[in-house]
């Protein structure tokens, strides 16, 4: 059977990997999430004080990035694979609100893309492959068969990501998650290197008030057409 890829941009706190893990479980192909290699880097940024409360230092960072692996590994129990730094699980270490605030400044730097795009294009190459990001349609896959392109009101979004973290028992305020949301999606849109922008040829999906049945009924339209074209 024909194996395609299939590229899901968006801003922050969308549903993307919700809705791309079901989908690449429902396909039977590898799901990819991509926020989770720059959670990586940032949590290496952070552990090594390349970066902190008042600081970023980017020079030290992009010396240190040789020293950087980041894998993944299927995780029976929880039904996707989890990110590895250094062969260390960061699974739950990079989902905190601290390193979603030093993210998107990391993800700024060219220098860390590269690498990252690089590491994705491979694991992308048989294809069969389910993608989320910010520039998987533009930039890591521009030839993808199949890209969405995930959008919903920000107050949607941040209740969303605030529901998740209390579920995994963080200890946070709303507002917070809203302004983190908010300034993520204008660094990520704003930045000169691959900025999040919905690619030409993307379908735009706004979720807010979609279920996930919904959203992967679509998903799973669109894609075994293609599939069995
Ligand atoms: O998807 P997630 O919210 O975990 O992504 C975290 C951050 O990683 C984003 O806000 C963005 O700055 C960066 N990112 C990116 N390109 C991607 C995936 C994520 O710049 N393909």
């Amino acid at each position: 059977m024909k194996k395609i890829v299939i590229a899901i941009d968006g801003f922050s706190s969308t549903g993307k990997s919700t809705i791309a893990k079901q989908l690449a479980k429902t396909l039977n192909y590898i799901y990819v999430d991509t926020g989770a290699m720059y959670r990586a880097v940032t949590y290496f940024a952070l552990e090594n004080k390349c970066i902190g409360e008042d600081f970023f230092n980017t020079e030290e960072l992009i010396d240190r990035l040789g020293e950087i692996t980041i894998t993944f590994k299927f995780n029976e129990t929880a039904g996707f694979a989890e990110v590895y730094l250094n062969g260390k699980n960061i699974e739950a270490d990079i989902r905190t609100l601290t390193v979603s605030k030093y993210v998107s400044p990391v993800a700024t730097l060219s220098e860390v893309r590269r690498k990252l795009v690089e590491q994705q294009q491979l694991m992308g190459k048989d294809k069969g492959i389910v993608m989320d990001g910010r520039d998987i349609g533009t930039v890591v896959f521009p030839e993808a068969e199949l890209k969405i392109f995930m959008t919903a009101s920000a107050e949607t979004r941040a209740k969303r990501r605030f529901k998740e973290l209390l579920d995994r028992g963080h200890n946070l305020k709303y507002e917070d998650v809203l302004e983190n949301v908010t300034t993520r999606d204008r660094i990520d849109s704003t930045r000169e290197d691959s900025p999040l922008i919905k690619a030409n040829d993307a379908i735009e999906i706004d979720n807010s008030n979609l279920t996930i049945e919904a959203q992967l009924e679509r998903l799973t339209m669109l894609a075994t057409a293609l599939i069995n074209e």
